[in-house]
């Protein structure tokens, strides 16, 4: 029985490799393979924040993974988030590291810190479309996940730093996924080749995925400036969420090339077409996959100029080779 959802109404992914329609947008993405995954060690630890930087609560305080551990995130801020702030911004990152990135992690091994809870997820599976339009699921092992490399939104500049109507904000905002050539062949082979198969990409929240976005850059933010330093603008959007969730988080509609990192940070100044300067986080998850880049505005009304230090850029390296087409490699890193 696979967990694993379609996309939404409008967002529909079900990779149909043999169905005409789909074919085209198989074809559409670039096609990639990652051959080899090593991290380095390492990581940052800032200075304890002393009270909760979504609620202002001061102790019991737990320490932030800035980044989920899940992502290999190694940046930690220490005393930094009361119990309640904790469920729910944990229960984020559970939604976005299983939920819609659950298959893209298993296949790539991403660590989970309950190991022995993550192999009992591990199975996945496919589901054959029958003639009759029937669908019959095809379990798979681990080691055969044929799936997509993933399946993440990109989004157009915050509605804050846009200052226009929220409905022409939202326009461009889409889905967009990357599949693995030789996956798609995997997943027809194993759906016994003649018939079109469904592989499911996972769930997406638009709300929840922006509030763990928000999540990233508020705690970035805090670590780097200081949790006096810079007023705040996301805690209360990270705990309850906001009926126009892209207010606050919104992104770039072109798509980068692949880099050798898992993921990349950076604070600076966002500009408003208005001319208005906001601090903005900028954010790049899984980065050698040729991910989507996403902004979150952290700060608005800035009183004085902030002088940022050194990290207040930061790159999770990799050690990757990246296969493209006729087996062309894009890029070899380390
Ligand atoms: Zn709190």
């Amino acid at each position: 029985m696979s967990t694993y959802l379609l996309a939404g109404p409008n967002l529909r992914c079900w990779l149909a490799v043999l169905d005409e329609h789909e074919q085209n947008k198989y074809e559409e993405g670039p096609i990639f393979e990652v051959l080899m995954l090593r991290t380095p060690s390492g990581g940052y630890l800032f200075d304890p924040a002393g009270r909760c930087i979504y609620c202002g609560a001061g102790g019991p305080l737990t320490r932030e993974h800035i980044v989920p551990f899940g992502l290999f995130g190694d940046l930690v801020l220490p005393a930094a988030s009361c119990r309640g702030c904790q469920e729910v911004t944990s229960g984020l990152e559970t939604f976005v590291l299983k939920r819609m990135l659950g298959v893209t992690r298993t296949k790539y091994g991403f660590r989970s810190q309950n190991s022995r809870k993550r192999r009992r997820q591990d199975g996945a599976s496919i589901r054959r479309i029958e003639r009759d339009g029937s669908r019959t699921e095809i379990p798979l092992e681990t080691d055969q996940l044929p799936f997509h490399s993933w399946a993440l939104p990109v989004f157009n500049t915050p509605a804050l730093a846009w200052q226009a109507p929220y409905e022409d904000v939202v326009r461009d905002d889409k889905l967009e996924f990357r599949v693995g050539r030789d996956d798609a062949e995997t997943a027809l082979e194993a759906g016994g080749g003649l018939h079109p198969i469904e592989m499911p990409v996972g769930v997406y929240d638009p709300q929840k995925f922006t509030r763990f976005l928000a999540k990233v850059a508020h705690g970035y933010a805090c670590a780097v400036l200081g949790v006096d330093g810079f007023p705040h603008l996301l805690g209360e959007f990270v705990r309850s969420g906001h009926e126009q969730p892209r207010i606050f988080v919104g992104g770039e509609l072109d798509i980068e090339e692949p880099r050798p990192t898992i993921y990349e940070l950076a604070l600076g100044t966002t500009l408003a077409w208005n001319g208005q300067r906001f601090l903005g986080v900028r954010m790049r998850f899984l980065s050698f996959l040729g991910t989507p880049t996403y902004t979150a505005v952290v700060s608005e009304h800035l009183e004085q100029e902030i002088e940022l230090p050194d990290h207040a850029a930061y790159e999770k390296p990799i050690k990757v080779t990246v296969k493209g087409r006729n087996d062309e490699v894009l890029f070899r890193s380390g």
